[in-house]
């Protein structure tokens, strides 16, 4: 092929138009129907004859359908060149995420915690357990890291174990951080996962003086919470709504979020979950399934439960909120939020485990108590279970090394659904991501295989579910979509409607 300057790839033109990249595939149901995903992200539905004509070369390219197509980003009309720069455009704003480099860093300070959780997924240690909390050094040297990674923006995690009973050392580390930040001037936010079971004064003015972010485990109604999270006193449920009192009254009630587990127990409750939250005044809900790791493993065949179960579950508790949205209520799925963004809008998102390339490591690095680095979470939970593979290095290795190591190359080759097979054709890949620690995690084969993959199956069942709300289009569901998208309050979209989005349908 002949060098051409950047701006003028002219492919080969068929009748007055040429076709863009585009993917397509169908809803369950609308057999006669076809939906179309450009790499900008944005998409149609097409009857199955236009979507023939259109892929056949054989539209009129003066129809208005044509001309749809086109500002859809899905062809280019005329022989003309095509204009690429407005597709860097979109590309860029999609991935700018990798300009940033890892701007999650996870301090793993203790794997002390007082609770059995039935699901924990970190193998965490008994509370008077010794040798499990990280020490100055290590704290030392993972800020080191901290700061040499490129991110303008840096987000630090405090993890568990129950970080709370390492209170001293996140003190030293915010403490150093501070310090050396006063001439590095990143902008940082603080986040604590906690069950915030205990936490006194001293810890809540430190909190509020750093302006931390708190998140902790809110599992829905005292009864499921309590069957979840056993402790002996059997009450965990009411220590959880002291602690999240307190932290409100501190901090302020933005400043504390709750995330939920679902086991097998939690699937006949998705309305009682849904309320209980409400009642508690969150504004938002994160519905996650288990994960494959940790003390979860090991009781999957007790608290687990298939996609299908799952979903059924989801489609109940989507309904639920929508209705409850529509009576005047704020609680965003968080789930369901990040995939509509990512259908609805030109931007990237913040979460890691949906990205492409991924964004373990790329995205995130965790510091473990004892000193090894890990490019997500999932990496740590499994190096727990003496899957070490990867481990990216010790804590004092520099940070150009850690992104330069052995186990980031499997990721960067495995990371990409773009180039993944199954994935590069896949209608939802727009918004979908590569998770190459859940793929071996789960399928001992970290470039997975879609047609068995757990996490396929969820995401394709979660886009087939709400795109099949985008298609039908309700006004009501689509003001509720839109408002926790925008984060608004329904009442604020009454009057906006579906052409005002990223997409057409
Ligand atoms: S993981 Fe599944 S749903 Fe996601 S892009 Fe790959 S094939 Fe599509």
């Amino acid at each position: 092929m002949k060098f051409q300057p950047p701006g003028t790839f002219r492919p080969q033109a068929g009748n007055g138009y040429r076709l863009l990249p585009f993917r397509f595939g169908r809803l369950p149901g609308r057999a006669d129907e076809v939906l179309i995903t450009g790499d900008s992200g944005r998409f149609v539905f097409l009857p199955e004859t236009d979507f023939l004509a259109f892929a056949q070369h054989r539209l009129d390219p003066d129809t208005s359908l044509a001309m749809d197509l086109e500002g859809l980003d899905l062809l280019h009309r005329g022989g003309g060149p095509i204009p690429l720069e407005r597709h860097v455009v979109a590309w860029r704003t999609r991935k700018a995420f990798l300009f940033d480099g890892p701007s999650l860093h996870i301090f793993v300070v203790t794997l002390r915690c007082h609770h059995s959780c039935r699901y924990c997924q970190v193998s965490r240690q008994a509370e008077s357990d010794a040798g499990y909390d990280m020490d100055a050094a290590t704290a030392s040297a993972a800020v080191d890291r901290l700061f040499e990674s490129p991110a303008r923006q840096l987000t630090v995690e405090f993890q568990g174990g129950e970080p709370l009973l390492a209170f001293a050392r996140i003190r030293g580390i915010v403490e150093d951080i501070v310090a050396r930040n006063r001439s590095r001037r990143r902008a940082i936010t603080f986040v604590l996962a906690s069950t915030l079971h205990g936490i006194t004064g001293e810890q809540l003015a430190f909190f509020r003086e750093h302006r931390f972010e708190l998140s902790t485990s809110l599992d829905g109604p005292a009864a499921l919470h309590n069957l979840n999270r056993p402790l002996p006193t059997r009450d965990s449920h009411a220590r959880t709504m002291t602690g999240i009192a307190a932290a409100r009254a501190a901090l302020g009630a933005d400043h504390v979020n709750a995330l939920t587990t679902l086991t097998r127990a939690s699937l006949a409750h998705p309305e009682a979950i849904v309320d209980h939250y409400i009642e508690q005044g969150f504004t938002s809900i994160f519905l996650r399934p288990l994960s494959p790791y940790g003390f979860a493993r090991r009781g999957l065949a007790r608290m687990g439960y298939t996609t299908g179960e799952f979903m059924a579950f989801y489609r109940r508790a989507l309904t639920h909120l929508i209705r409850r949205n529509l009576e005047g209520h704020v609680l965003a799925e968080a789930y369901a939020t990040l995939l509509l963004s990512s259908i609805l809008t030109p931007f990237a998102h913040g979460y890691m485990d949906l990205r492409s390339p991924t964004g373990a490591g790329l995205g995130v690095l965790l510091y473990d108590y004892d000193g090894a680095v890990y490019p997500s979470d999932e990496a740590r939970m499994l190096a727990a279970e003496g899957d070490t593979r990867f481990r990216l290095g010790p804590v004092q290795t520099p940070y150009r090394d850690l992104m330069l190591s052995e186990p980031m190359q499997t990721l960067l080759a495995a990371g990409l659904t773009e180039s993944l097979a199954g994935c590069a054709d896949c209608v939802f890949q727009p918004y979908c991501g590569a998770d190459p620690i859940d793929a071996h995690a789960r399928q001992a084969d970290v470039y997975g295989h879609r047609p068995t993959s757990a996490f396929c199956a969820r995401q394709t069942a979660m886009f087939e579910l709400l795109f099949g709300h985008l298609r039908e289009g309700d006004p009501d569901v689509m003001r509720v979509f839109q408002s926790w998208v925008q984060r608004r309050r329904v009442a604020e979209i009454r009057d906006e409607s579906p052409e005002t989005t990223h997409a057409a349908a």
